[in-house]
């Protein structure tokens, strides 16, 4: 499970430790904006919290991660990105692993100071087909606007606007900051320096989420 503040490298890291574990990366924000592509009711309830900066209701998120988890192909494990994100969702994962007879390997928190998230969501571009991010200065696609994985459209997420940015980053230290505490009671959280470069910080992450005790590869 990946931790952090919207503009940490979650994203970024959740698709190389998918790549790397083959092991499938679900990101509840990429689940709903494909939700909102493709008009579902879902996703139209979902975009209306989207839009402005707000969570989308937990009863909600819940349930498709739920689905989600149900799917053969997260059997043998799973990254989570961007979910839980309030303390009712954590206890209701707790749940649905409980259900399932599986454990959480690691909590890894990538820590990332404002300035610096800031300065990386303003200036992200989304994949509007992989919703892969890049970065127009520290992490560029090959060709711009073009994405390097699956050849997409890049844009710039309506939510990455100046004003929103900060309203995220409020929504996130009142409702999400305080999973940092209960994982760190349930002794599973790690905490990473996500302002490194992103090869430095996926190796810490491998580092990090090794069983305990033991070495990273
Ligand atoms: P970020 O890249 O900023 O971390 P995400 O792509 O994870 O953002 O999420 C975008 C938006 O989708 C959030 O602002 C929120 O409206 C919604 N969302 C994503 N995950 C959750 C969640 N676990 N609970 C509630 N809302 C969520
Ligand atoms: P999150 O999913 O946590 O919101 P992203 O993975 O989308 O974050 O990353 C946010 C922005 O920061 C993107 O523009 C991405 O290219 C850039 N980024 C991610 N990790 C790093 C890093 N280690 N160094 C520099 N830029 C990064
Ligand atoms: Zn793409």
């Amino acid at each position: 499970m990946l931790l952090g503040p919207p503009g940490a490298g979650k994203g970024t890291q959740a698709r190389k430790l998918s790549e790397s574990f083959v092991v499938p990366d679900i990101s509840t924000g990429d689940i709903f904006r494909n939700a909102v592509t493709q008009r579902t009711p879902m996703g139209m309830a979902a975009k209306r919290f989207i839009d402005r900066g707000e969570l989308v209701p937990d009863d909600v998120t819940i349930l498709i991660v739920e689905e989600r988890l149900a799917q053969p192909d997260a059997a043998a494990g799973f990254i989570l990105d961007g979910f839980p994100r309030t303390v009712h969702q954590a206890t209701a994962f707790d749940a649905m692993l409980a259900a399932m007879d599986k454990t959480l390997d690691a909590v890894i928190e990538i820590s990332v100071p404002r300035e610096l998230l800031i300065q990386r969501l303003t200036q992200r571009a989304t994949c509007t087909n992989c919703q892969a991010s890049y970065h127009l200065t520290d992490a560029p696609p090959k060709t711009a606007g073009v994405c390097d994985r699956c050849g997409g459209t890049l844009v710039h997420r309506d939510d990455d606007s100046a004003k929103m940015v900060l309203h995220r980053l409020e929504v996130h230290d009142a409702q999400t900051a305080p999973l940092v505490s209960y994982y760190k009671g349930a002794g599973l959280l790690r905490t990473v320096d996500g302002t490194q470069p992103i090869d430095a910080v996926f190796s810490a992450i491998v580092a990090a989420a090794a069983p305990q005790g033991g070495r990273a590869a």
